[in-house]
């Protein structure tokens, strides 16, 4: 009998997972067992993190999005259409087309959605660049800005032991912020103060998520004349004062709110049932290992809609992408997963408008910071304007 496997959502770990499927099951697929649908609610398919670079004016809407079929693989059937409802139990899904879409195995990967909305006064008077309509606004702000105060902040989710998206982007930025204003000749009238709460996953009062990177940023940011502050946890933000508030008490003034907001699962996913996470988040409860959502048998997810304690990156979508092909091709040619994830991450940071800095790390190993240099920026450009999109299509 024919095994239907369907992947709900086209960014980067749903378009990977397709491909890489097929090339695994290729027999399969070829003597009509095994067929692929990815279902996603957009024909386009954006390479998120350069939503960064739109914020400093240097990327574009059709640099940043490509059809959606035209990177994957023809053997996987393409079908627009947006999931309103996960009947586990029935294996299928309820789509607001009105139709049904059924399936042997399920992989999720919706992602996740900023939500600047759960903290009062933030939609009104923060910006961030985690889509593309709210980072065109910034730069608006940044290219204009003559003097003042640019403050940032980083909101982890409620959920224990998850981080927000891409743990590096707050410092990138930070530091691009940093190039910015010296590029336009403003720097000595912009004051820049980077901020991180008390709770960073399972650090405290601290500047990064992990503990050697903590140690080496206060001297990045010394030498740039850049202000921090630990255990500054956004509370709640006064769009007519212009006042920032934190959970610790503090009030910070400023004149532009830079922030990286609450995240939170997408609605057919929080609305899923399949979720204990805090705070309404959605995070689906993943197998750190199998990458199976507990309780779900056929059911895998990958990418930023786990509750994994991993960077939400594409980087991890990278690492996870092959163990949830292996263990589904484990599954139909042996009846059992048997591959297993061991937390890799790995990426490129951007530090600074021009440098780059290879990263990794897992479940066990931080990452081990190294100095940016301009071979670590090229290679993040030639990774942003081109070589992601092989790594989509899975040959990379
Ligand atoms: C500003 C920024 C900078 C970043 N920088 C980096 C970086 O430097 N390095 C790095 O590795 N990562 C970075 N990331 C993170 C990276 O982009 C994400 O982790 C990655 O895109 C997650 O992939 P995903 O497939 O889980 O979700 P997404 O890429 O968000 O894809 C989700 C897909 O699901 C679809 N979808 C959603 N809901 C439904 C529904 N109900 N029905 C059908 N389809 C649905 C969406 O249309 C979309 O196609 C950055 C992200 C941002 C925003």
């Amino acid at each position: 009998m024919t095994k239907h496997i369907l992947i709900v959502g086209g960014g980067i770990g749903g378009t990977m997972t397709a491909n890489h499927l097929v090339t695994k099951l290729y027999p399969e697929i070829q003597r009509g067992k095994v067929t692929v649908t990815l279902l996603s609610n957009s024909p386009w398919h954006y390479f998120k993190p350069a939503f960064m670079y739109v914020a400093f004016n240097s990327f574009y809407l059709d640099e940043l999005r490509r059809k959606q079929r035209t990177l994957l693989r023809p053997e996987v059937e393409f079908v627009i259409d947006e999931v309103q409802h996960f009947d586990f139990s029935a294996n299928r899904l309820e789509c607001s087309s009105g139709k049904h879409y059924g399936y042997d195995y399920l992989v999720v990967a919706t992602g996740c959605v900023p939500a600047p909305e759960r903290i009062e006064g933030l939609p009104e008077a923060g910006d961030h660049f985690y889509q593309y309509q709210p980072a065109r606004r910034l730069a608006e702000k940044l290219m204009s800005i003559e003097k003042g105060r640019i403050f940032i902040t980083v909101n982890f989710p409620k959920t224990h032991n998850v981080p927000h998206q891409c743990g590096i982007a707050p410092i990138e930025t930070t530091l691009m912020v940093d190039e910015l204003m010296r590029q336009r000749g403003v720097r000595n009238q912009v004051e820049i103060v980077y901020t991180y709460p008390t709770v960073a996953q399972l650090l405290r009062n601290c500047l990064f998520l992990q503990e050697e990177t903590c140690e080496v940023l206060p001297s990045i940011f010394e030498d740039r004349g850049i202000h921090y502050q630990r255990g500054f946890t956004l509370a709640q933000v006064d769009p007519d004062r212009r006042i920032a508030y934190s959970e610790e008490g503090r009030e910070e003034e400023f004149d532009i709110l830079m922030g990286t907001p609450p995240i939170r699962a997408v609605n057919a996913v929080l609305n899923s049932g399949a979720s204990q996470a805090a705070d309404n988040e959605g995070w689906l409860p993943t197998d750190h290992e199998t990458m199976k959502v507990y309780g779900l048998d056929n059911v895998y997810v990958l990418g930023d809609t786990v509750d994994l304690p991993i960077s939400k990156a594409g980087g991890s979508c990278h690492s996870q992408s092959p163990v949830v092909v292996n263990n589904l091709a484990g599954e139909i040619r042996f009846g059992k997963p048997v591959d297993a994830y061991d937390g890799r991450v790995v990426a490129i940071a951007q530090m600074g408008l021009e440098n780059g800095m290879p990263l990794w790390y897992d479940y066990e190993v931080d990452v081990k910071p190294t100095p940016p240099n301009k071979l670590g920026g090229l290679m993040r450009k030639g990774f942003n304007r081109g070589v992601y999109w092989s790594v989509a299509r899975g040959l990379v």
